[in-house]
């Protein structure tokens, strides 16, 4: 996969630099088309017609919870080694031990964007959530009120981040950095819309579904397989 040499955190850490600008006018020639519309300027969002819906599949059986995916989408997104967007739980008991990686599950109906004071964080047509990050104000209420517990609060930025799926290379036809990065291939990427998709037929077969739907927020994104009979009932998160 062709992937642009660009660090989202790095390119914002050059914007934020006052008095630089000689030098910032040069990185934001730089920057493809799809960045732009990833920094909205208030309400200006999504100006693009949007067609596709994304699905991402993580399949637990396939998770060999070897880490990969964090390491990646922590390099992607030039975080800390203490944070990360990707979250890993040990799951199951002696006879059968697996791994649950959580992340956002880009909520239809996000509880993070109902309390967020500001309106930084919205849901864009084709099912991805993102923040506005000129419009964060850094108060944290949404990372109470994420019942996946997927945000972080970047302290350099002051923004309460998560994953964004990586959007400008999954616009760019690529996919997000967790997927490439994942060795036994437990994370599959494509694009709910198209039936003939792996996640959609992994959808429609019933065996990816959302984790904990019996919280309201109507995942859009992640899916989960999950075979382990103990968590059919709840998908533990
Ligand atoms: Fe918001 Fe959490 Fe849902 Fe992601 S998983 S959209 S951070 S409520």
């Amino acid at each position: 996969m062709s992937t642009p040499d660009f660090s989202r955190r790095r390119f914002l850490g050059l914007a934020l630099a006052g008095g630089a600008s000689a030098s910032l006018a040069v990185q934001v020639k730089k920057l493809p088309d799809v960045h732009a519309r990833l920094a909205p300027v208030g309400g200006d969002r999504q100006k693009e017609v949007v067609e596709a819906r994304y699905g991402l599949v993580i399949d637990t059986n396939k998770c060999t919870g070897c880490q990969a995916c964090v390491k990646a989408c922590n390099e992607r997104n030039d975080l800390p080694s203490d944070l990360s967007y990707i979250h890993g739980r040990v799951k199951g008991d002696q006879h059968l031990r697996w791994f649950l990686m959580v992340q956002c599950q880009h909520c239809a109906d996000p509880p993070c964007a109902t309390v967020c004071p500001t309106n930084a964080t919205y849901v864009r047509d084709d099912g991805v959530v993102l923040i506005d990050e000129k419009l964060c104000v850094g108060c944290k209420y949404c990372m109470y009120a994420c019942p996946y517990d997927a945000r972080i609060f970047d302290q350099e930025r002051g923004v309460a981040d998560k994953c964004w799926l990586c959007l400008d290379w999954v616009l760019a036809g690529g996919e997000p950095a967790c997927v490439h990065a994942c060795i036994p291939g437990a994370r599959i990427f494509g694009r709910l819309d198209d039936p003939d998709s792996t996640v959609s037929q992994l959808v429609a077969s019933g065996r990816a579904r959302p984790l904990r739907p019996e919280f309201g927020t109507q995942p859009a994104v992640l899916r989960y397989v999950i075979d382990d009979p103990a968590e059919q009932s709840t998908r533990g998160a």
